[in-house]
């Protein structure tokens, strides 16, 4: 795979991190990630006056991803307001887990990570298929051996 612009996607991540809607945290996000047809996608932070109801970045760019037709996350980033690398919280690696698999790289505060490393042994649509009872559901795309 070619190199990865880090410095393009980390600048699409501020742009778009301006526009985040954080009247209650003051804490904008922006988050973008390359993805297998090499489109970019993004997302900013939405937060709401029921505080539990806020949407993280990465809600608004895995929605974008998939009204765009889907595909595998290959390369991820996300920044805070001062325009500095920041993790991406545990509900948000499940996100990123499920669209972009265990070999999306994602750049964090001290380098690039595999999402393996960053969310190791994470739960998936193998766990709900091993239960009898549960419906069983077809491997997310992201997740097939073969868009690895
Ligand atoms: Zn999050």
């Amino acid at each position: 795979m070619e190199t990865i612009d880090w410095e393009n996607l980390k600048d699409v991540a501020c742009e778009v991190m301006q526009h985040a809607y954080a009247p209650y945290s003051g804490y904008p996000v922006g988050a973008a990630a390359i993805v297998d047809d090499g489109r970019i996608v993004s997302g900013c932070n939405v937060e709401n006056a029921a505080y539990g109801v806020g949407l993280c970045a990465e809600c608004g760019m895995v929605s974008e991803l998939t009204k765009g037709g889907g595909g595998r996350l290959v390369a991820f980033v996300a920044v805070n307001g001062n325009r500095e690398v920041i993790v991406p919280c545990g509900r948000c690696r499940q996100l990123l887990f499920e669209h972009g698999g265990k070999a999306l790289k994602v750049l964090m505060p001290h380098g690039v990570m595999t999402m393996d490393e960053v969310l190791p042994y994470g739960f998936g649509p193998t766990e709900l298929n091993e239960v009898e009872s549960a419906v069983k559901v077809d491997m997310p795309y992201a997740l097939q051996e073969n868009v690895q």
